[in-house]
């Protein structure tokens, strides 16, 4: 009772000790609380420079990335390009090869029509024909073989006295070099007066002289 009355008057050394204790220990929790508060914002601004450290990384990341995917498109482009000039050349072959195949194609039956035409010619010679030569063997190939194209001789000259000179064998002398078979037919002029290395050398018909754009090698069996 007396000490109660003494600590409200706070004159006792008791009452300023306890003051001070607890002013100490006030001070105690606001230190601490200090610590806490500068432990807290440490930690903030550390998580907003991580933060910013994470945002300069991805936006890096983005800039090569766009970058990249813009390289890729140009070369999606240019690929896509070198496609179409590619088609473009193919649809060119395929045309082309069409084309040759009908150049062929129509050689073929040009050839089948010569083939047939002389055929007939060799079986008309054969029917009316079958004498040897009478030493003008020159001269019946110059006409028949040579001058004259090939049907023209075999339908409307067959059974004339110079057809009936022509070798049995039905092949004429090759007009190049006098020496081999005349085998090969040549184009457009369709005179069948050279052998095969001759043809091939020849530049133009040594029969009538116009120039060759091609050669038929004929097969007699
Ligand atoms: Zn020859
Ligand atoms: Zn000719």
């Amino acid at each position: 009772m007396a000490a109660a009355d003494l600590a409200k008057k706070g004159g006792s050394p008791d009452g300023v000790q306890e003051m001070i204790t607890k002013k100490r220990r006030r001070n105690d929790v606001l230190a601490a609380h200090a610590q806490q508060q500068t432990m807290d914002v440490d930690r903030i601004l550390l998580k907003h420079q991580r933060q910013s450290h994470t945002r300069l990384i991805v936006s890096t990341v983005e800039a090569r990335a766009a970058k990249r995917l813009k390289a890729k498109d140009e070369e999606i482009e240019r690929i896509r390009i070198m496609n179409w000039a590619l088609e473009e050349r193919l649809r060119n072959l395929f045309m082309e090869d069409q084309m040759w195949r009908d150049v062929a194609q129509s050689h073929e039956a040009t050839a089948n029509v010569l083939r047939g035409d002389l055929q007939r010619a060799l079986d008309v010679q054969a029917v009316h024909g079958g004498g040897s030569g009478h030493g003008q063997e020159d001269d019946a190939e110059s006409c028949c073989w040579g001058e004259n194209q090939v049907p023209l001789c075999a339908e409307e000259e067959v059974g004339t006295p110079v057809v009936e000179e022509r070798p049995a064998t039905g092949v004429g002398r090759c007009k190049g070099c006098r020496e081999d078979a005349a085998v090969v037919l040549l184009l457009p002029c369709r005179h069948l007066c050279v052998c095969a290395p001759c043809a091939a050398a020849a530049q133009a018909c040594p029969a009538c002289g116009s120039a060759k754009n091609g050669s038929v090698c004929i097969n007699f069996s």
